[in-house]
């Protein structure tokens, strides 16, 4: 077959995938990354695959959270001042997309490709190599406080009206008897029993592991410093291991993707959304369901093995702090909620940064004017679940298929 080589640079979530399904297409694949397979975001996030998350981050009352969080020591969401001015190009252009109607727009859009990914996922794991813990046990949401669970509540509403998505509604009693790890006197909860989890770093592990079987070359701690283009082509990847040359590039560098604008010429507005988690061993009673607890923006998440909580939005740039402040944090915001909200022994205390778009849609297309690269890159607080159909997308462009996702929406050119 001509040109039938393909380079991926980054091996997180979505570079694995675009590898799977070049792979499957017959090219000779190589992924490069500057860490290890799977090391940077896509370590130890949440696990949710989640086709009930269409709502993205650009919603009506992102902004009026976002002020008041800066009187708030200690708000999940923060913003680190710094003399950046793309920090708050960004800001402003993400300040601009916080309406109902975006809301529904970008909702629409990722649906589609949440929907669709879960399918490619449940196909994926039925070989029987994939063991990651993936579980399909839905997602609960979970809330003490009586109003918060009715505000909830014309969310699910219109969840159910605009997207179809309904969810199961459970009261205080109906939800410990559900799950017995929450506490008694809680308000109540909604269940999405179309959601399910796993273990993210197994998933890498897993789906490399396969990947490499199947001939795709991994090669880790090694850096791509520079892309050569020539006339509208890219001819070659600079790294300290030497140049690296393919017939396709697909750049999939997660938070990192904007240091590729200048030598791609193109826009590329990605910026790091910090998040945190602590993984523990199993506490004694532990919940069977993955879930959100809104009123405190924790993610907890049961593992065969541990437990974790997770949460936090920093715009701080690239700091690769981890304050115990936050840590503790995580695990106070959990004491209200859990019987036993701690696990007896501290496994892992991580962060990850988040690729974040300002329209919170992925950046998945060709790059404007290099007719053989791509982008797969700004999925924002959900780049595992939409990481299959990412990846199949970027190999429809590559053989010039029909794609089933409205790729318009999610091209690089609608930063031009
Ligand atoms: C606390 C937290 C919880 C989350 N929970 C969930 C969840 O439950 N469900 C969900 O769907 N999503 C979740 N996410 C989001 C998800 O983790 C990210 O969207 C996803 O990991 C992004 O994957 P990626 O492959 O784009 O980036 P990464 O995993 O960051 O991979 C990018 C890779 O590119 C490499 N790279 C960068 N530059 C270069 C270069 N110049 N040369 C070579 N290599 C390079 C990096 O080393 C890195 O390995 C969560 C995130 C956080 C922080």
């Amino acid at each position: 077959m001509a040109n039938n080589t393909a380079i991926v640079v980054g091996a997180g979530h979505i570079g694995i995938a675009c590898a799977h399904y070049l792979q499957k297409d017959g090219y000779d694949v190589t992924v490069v990354d500057r860490s290890t397979v799977g090391g940077a975001c896509s370590h130890a996030n949440c696990g949710f695959l989640v086709p009930s998350h269409v709502l993205p981050l650009t919603a009506p009352e992102a902004v009026w959270t976002g002020m008041k969080s800066v009187f708030q020591p200690k708000a999940a969401f923060r913003v680190k001042p710094q003399l950046r001015a793309e920090l708050y190009r960004w800001m402003f252009e993400f300040a601009r997309r916080c309406t109902k109607r975006q809301m529904l727009k970008a909702g629409n859009v990722l649906q589609d490709i949440l929907d669709a990914s879960m399918l490619e996922y449940r196909q994926l794991f039925s070989d029987p190599a994939m063991n990651c813990e993936w579980h399909d046990n839905g997602m609960l949401f979970v809330f003490r406080n009586d109003n918060d669970l009715q505000e909830f509540g014309r969310t699910d509403a219109m969840l159910a009206d605009e997207f179809g998505l309904a969810a199961r509604y459970m009261d205080g009693e109906e939800l410990v008897e559900f799950e017995p790890a929450l506490l008694k006197g809680l308000a109540g909860a909604y269940y999405y029993e179309g959601d399910s989890h796993l273990r993210p770093d197994r998933l890498n592990a897993v789906w490399s592991e396969q990947l490499g079987i199947n001939g795709v070359s991994f090669v880790e701690q090694c850096s791509v410093d520079a892309v050569e283009t020539l006339e509208g082509h890219v001819t070659g990847l600079l790294t300290p291991q030497g140049k690296m040359t393919a017939d396709h590039y697909v750049f999939a560098a997660g938070a990192w993707s904007s240091e590729f604008a200048d030598s791609l010429g193109c826009r590329i507005p990605v910026e790091p959304g910090k998040g945190y988690s602590v993984t523990m061993t199993r506490p004694e009673i532990m919940p069977t369901h993955p879930m959100l607890i809104p009123e405190k923006h924790i993610g907890v998440t049961p593992f065969e093995n541990g437990y974790r909580i997770a949460s936090m939005m920093e715009f701080a740039g690239f700091d690769d702090s981890i304050p115990r402040a936050r840590i503790q944090q995580l695990k106070d915001s959990a004491v209200p909620y859990l019987k036993t909200p701690e696990g007896p022994i501290e496994q892992d205390t991580w962060f990850g940064w988040r690729p974040m778009t300002w329209d919170s849609l992925p950046i998945i297309g060709r790059v404007p004017r290099l007719s053989n690269a791509l982008l797969a890159t700004g999925h924002n607080m959900l780049g595992l679940s939409l990481a299959p159909m990412t990846g199949k997308a970027i190999a429809d462009l590559i053989a010039e298929r029909a794609s089933d996702l409205p790729l318009d929406a999610l091209s690089p050119t609608r930063f031009l």
